[in-house]
């Protein structure tokens, strides 16, 4: 188990990514999954709203970005932004 950020709000969750395969001609495009979501509500927001920026999807689904300074959880960020886009 490690600490990863919520890809909604960016929260710190306890999260270990479960792989259906490599994501070779198969739906899963190699994602893990079980998102690393941290409540209900961000998990909707993840699944709601699709097709919105990723910005639009937490105020639509009226969730504070959870902050922490750090390059390293930026990047992060950053990653799970790239993965939310990938959702359109
Ligand atoms: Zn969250
Ligand atoms: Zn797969």
């Amino acid at each position: 188990m490690s600490k990863e950020p919520c890809l909604i709000c960016g929260k710190p969750v306890e999260y270990e990514p479960e792989y259906c395969c490599p994501g070779i001609d198969c739906t899963c495009y190699g994602q893990p999954v079980n998102p690393c979501i941290c409540s209900e509500e961000c998990e909707g927001a993840v699944f709601d709203y699709i097709g919105l920026d990723f910005e639009d999807r937490l105020i639509k689904a009226g969730i504070e970005k959870y902050s922490e300074p750090g390059d390293e959880f930026e990047q992060r960020m950053k990653a799970a932004e790239d993965f939310m886009d990938s959702l359109r």
